[in-house]
C-alpha cells in the first residue's frame, strides 16, 4: 500500500513539475524540425521527450554570460538534446547537479602540461561545452546552435557534455558510467578499452574516422564521443564500430539506428 501511495505522489508531483514548464506545440514541433535526430519512428518516442524535458526545465537553473540573452527556443534546445541519452535510464541519472551555463561561443581556458623534463608549458584550449563533477555544465551556444547541421559528422555538444556528466555519476571520470546489472563491468571495460585502442591507433596513422578523432585523447573521451555519434550519426557508428554500438544500445536502452526517423537533408 505504501508502495503505491508513494507512486501516486511521484506521479502527482511529476504532473505538477510538467505544468510548471510545459513547451507550447510550435516551439516543440520547430525544436524537433531544427534537430531531427531527436525524433523517432514510434510517436510515444516524442512524448516522452517531451515530458522528461519540461521535467529537465523545472529541475535544472539555466544561466547566460555575456551579452547573450537566453530564449525559450534555446533552453528548450539544450533540454531535449540533454535528455535524449536518459530517456529510458530516468531523470535522477542527472541529480549531481543543478547549474547549466551558456556562453555566447566557445571559450578559451588556461591549460599547463609538465614535458618529460618537468618543464610547464602553459597552452590556451578552445573549450565548446565543460562538464565537471557537481555541475555546472558549460556549453557554447554557438556549438548548440548548428547541431542539426553537424550531426552527419556525428558532433553534439550536448549530448557530448551529458555523457561526461553520466560517466561521473560514480565520481570519477573514466568512461565508465552506472552500469544495471544487465551490462557487467568487466565486459563495458573490456569492450570498452579495445574500441578505444584499435581507434587512437587509427587516429595516430592519420586515418578517417565516423568518431571525432578527439576521441583518441582518453577513453572518458572516447566515450563522450562514441555517444555523441551513437545518437547523432548512429549508422555511421554502427558500421564502424559494431560490437560498442551494440554495448551503447544495451546501456542507453535505445537503438537510434533502427527506430529513427529517415532523415531530410537541409533540415532548418
Ligand atoms: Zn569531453
Amino acid at each position: 500500500m505504501w508502495r503505491q501511495w508513494w507512486r501516486g505522489w511521484q506521479a502527482r508531483r511529476e504532473e505538477s513539475a510538467v505544468g510548471r514548464r510545459p513547451i507550447p506545440d510550435d516551439l516543440w514541433k520547430r525544436t524537433l524540425v531544427r534537430y531531427p535526430f531527436l525524433q523517432r519512428k514510434d510517436p510515444q518516442h516524442a512524448v516522452h521527450l517531451r515530458r522528461l524535458t519540461s521535467l529537465f526545465l523545472d529541475r535544472k537553473e539555466f544561466s547566460a554570460t555575456g551579452e547573450l540573452r537566453l530564449g525559450d527556443a534555446m533552453v528548450v534546445a539544450i533540454a531535449a538534446q540533454a535528455v535524449l541519452p536518459i530517456l529510458h535510464l530516468g531523470l535522477q541519472r542527472y541529480d549531481g547537479f543543478v547549474g547549466i551555463v551558456v556562453h555566447p561561443d566557445a571559450v578559451s581556458a588556461r591549460r599547463e602540461w609538465a614535458d618529460d623534463d618537468g618543464v610547464v608549458h602553459e597552452y590556451d584550449e578552445e573549450l565548446s561545452g565543460e562538464a565537471m563533477p557537481g555541475g555546472p555544465v558549460m556549453l557554447s551556444w554557438t556549438d548548440v546552435r548548428v547541431a542539426g547541421r553537424t550531426a552527419a559528422q556525428g558532433y553534439n555538444v550536448v549530448i557530448h557534455e551529458f555523457a561526461h556528466v553520466l560517466d561521473m555519476a560514480d565520481g570519477v571520470a573514466d568512461g565508465v558510467p552506472l552500469l544495471l546489472a544487465d551490462l557487467p563491468l568487466a565486459e563495458w571495460r573490456a569492450t570498452l578499452q579495445g574500441e578505444f585502442q584499435r581507434f587512437a591507433q587509427r587516429v595516430e596513422a592519420e586515418e578517417t574516422t565516423v568518431l571525432d578523432a578527439y576521441g583518441a585523447q582518453s577513453e572518458e573521451e572516447f566515450f563522450a564521443v562514441a555517444s555523441e555519434s551513437f545518437f547523432v550519426n548512429p549508422a555511421g557508428m554502427q558500421n564502424e564500430h559494431p560490437a560498442l554500438y551494440g554495448m551503447l544500445v544495451r546501456f542507453y536502452r535505445q537503438d537510434p539506428a533502427k527506430d529513427r526517423l529517415p532523415q531530410r537533408r537541409n533540415a532548418v
